[in-house]
């Protein structure tokens, strides 16, 4: 490929020493810690020349293939956030590669509500509008008011408000078109405001506590921490990228199709954990793969079930993208043919 990108890079970085599943080959060119205008005019260049580009956060929702990345990798500059009081909100706007957590333990110690059941997730601020992140009872598009972005079709840099941005569960149109680079989002957050306490595992936690943010942070954190969802380098689980498949949303006909098969089976249907949700019912990819047969910890190779959280699946040492995706695939395979039903991953695949 004849391209000299615009900044400075280094060239044959390995990617599966900056992803949290720890597999992926190199990177054709890579720089860190870049100036949105920086990005904006290297993803620029890169595009003018064919060369693929993949924005890199934490590498928390990545799997990068075993051949690497065969483009530009880059990965935003941290910097500072901002504060503009309105009405009884205030809109914070912080740069894409600012560290997710901790900015959410800002807002905490702040006294700002909207963020405080999203502790503990890992990656970047510019990643989190990407798949709409959500956990706990909060999903992160409630609370931006808009977002930044480098628009790789019309070349230029623009604010889109929340409701241009196309979010629904764990998507938005950035995930889905992949043509936006996330600069800075602006987050509404509430000054003073009372902790979201929908989660009944969460509520309970807290109940007999006064309702605050600190508490809510620590108690989120403290139940992520049991299932292996906070990055621990001491943990057995911590090389995945979080939960592997998406809660599958099917229409009437396939959860009549689930139920027929758990009364065959000799199981009462009605102990199917499901939710009302957009264009059908949503289901628990964990019970699927359970009811599958596949317990945590379940698989015999470098790559599992985590022991503590049947949706994530871990690179125990030694795996490659091949493994992931094997491994994967016959997780599929199980719950398809137990249940007819398709598990759709959840991280975005890179490099293939
Ligand atoms: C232990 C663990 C627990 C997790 N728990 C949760 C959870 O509770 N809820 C949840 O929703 N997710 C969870 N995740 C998934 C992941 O942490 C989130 O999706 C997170 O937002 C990814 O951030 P990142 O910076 O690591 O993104 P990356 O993994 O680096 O990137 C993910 C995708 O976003 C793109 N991207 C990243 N930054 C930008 C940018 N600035 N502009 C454009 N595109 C960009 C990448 O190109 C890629 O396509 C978990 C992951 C792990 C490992």
């Amino acid at each position: 490929m004849a391209f000299t990108p615009p900044i400075p890079c280094q060239t044959g970085v390995r990617l599966a020493d900056h992803v949290t599943l720890g597999v992926g080959g190199p990177a054709r060119w890579f720089a860190d810690a870049v100036p949105a205008d920086d990005a904006a005019r290297a993803v620029a260049a890169a595009d003018a020349a064919g060369v693929p580009v993949l924005v890199l956060g934490g590498g928390s929702n990545l799997l990068i293939a075993d051949a690497g990345f065969d483009g530009l990798v880059l990965r935003l500059a941290d910097g500072g956030v901002a504060e503009q009081v309105e009405g009884a909100d205030v809109i914070v706007t912080v740069p894409g590669g600012a560290d997710w957590d901790a900015f959410v333990g800002w807002t905490v110690a702040a006294g700002f509500a909207g963020l405080e059941c999203l502790s503990g997730i890992p990656g970047r601020v510019g990643a989190a509008p990407i798949q709409n992140i959500g956990a706990y009872g909060q999903e992160v598009a409630e609370a931006i008011e808009a977002v930044e972005i480098y628009d790789r079709d019309a070349r230029e840099r623009r604010w889109l408000p929340a409701a241009a941005c196309g979010f629904g569960y764990r998507t938005s149109r950035f995930k889905r078109e992949g043509r936006a680079v996330v600069l800075q989002v602006a987050f509404r957050l509430r000054p003073g405001g009372a902790p979201t306490l929908r989660y009944a595992e969460l509520a309970s936690r807290v109940a007999g506590q006064a309702p605050d943010l600190a508490a809510t942070r620590a108690a989120v954190i403290a139940i992520r921490r049991g299932k292996s969802m906070v990055l621990d380098a001491t943990d057995e689980n911590r090389r995945s990228a979080g939960s592997f498949f998406l809660n599958p949303v099917v229409p009437a006909a396939a959860l009549a199709e689930v139920e027929r098969r758990l009364a065959a089976r000799g199981q009462a249907p009605e102990a199917m954990p499901r939710w009302p949700a957009e264009g059908g019912v949503k289901l628990s990819a964990a019970w699927l793969i359970e009811q599958s047969g596949l317990a945590r910890g379940a698989g015999e190779g470098p790559v599992g079930l985590s022991t503590r959280h049947t949706l994530a699946l871990v690179n125990r040492g030694g795996a490659t993208a091949a493994d992931v995706l094997a491994f994967a695939a016959f997780v599929q395979d199980k719950v398809r043919t137990s249940f007819g039903i398709s598990l759709e991953r959840e991280p975005v695949a890179a490099g293939f």
